[in-house]
């Protein structure tokens, strides 16, 4: 059984391209400026319709993390234990992303990040990684 893959919507698809190219994008409002911290089609501050895409520079800060043990499907059962982690970016928007490593070692609260990329068959998926390795 292999992991999901990459499902893109209208929302996401600039997202994902940008991944594909080793690019982490992230929207901003055309009206208002606002950053918008999950991709969509309408400001979540002024409602406006024009959201321009950026390119993020990939560092942030460690939100929260998680060990998981338990693999949810089969096709996780040799990646575990693995660690996801909630990340905040410089640019003032959120990932959830898998770290490099697995669970050792483990991320701490507050640790600087830089996002990579790492193969899930055609496309590339962020991964966090410690900025100071
Ligand atoms: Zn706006």
């Amino acid at each position: 059984m292999e992991k999901p893959s990459i499902r893109p919507t209208a929302e996401t698809r600039s997202f994902w391209d940008g991944c594909r190219g080793g690019k982490l994008r992230y929207q901003t409002c055309a009206d208002c400026g606002a950053v918008q911290r999950i991709p969509r089609s309408v400001c979540t501050h002024c409602h406006g319709l024009r959201l321009d895409w950026n390119e993020s520079a990939g560092l942030g800060t460690v939100l929260s993390h998680t060990t998981v043990h338990r693999a949810p499907t089969p096709a996780f059962k040799t990646a575990t234990p693995y660690v996801i982690a909630l990340v905040d970016l410089d640019e003032g928007f959120r990932l959830m992303v898998n770290t490099r490593g697995g669970a050792n070692p483990p991320l701490a609260i507050g640790q600087r990040v830089r996002i990579g990329f790492e193969p899930r068959g055609d496309d590339l998926l962020p991964i966090a990684e410690p900025e100071m390795p």
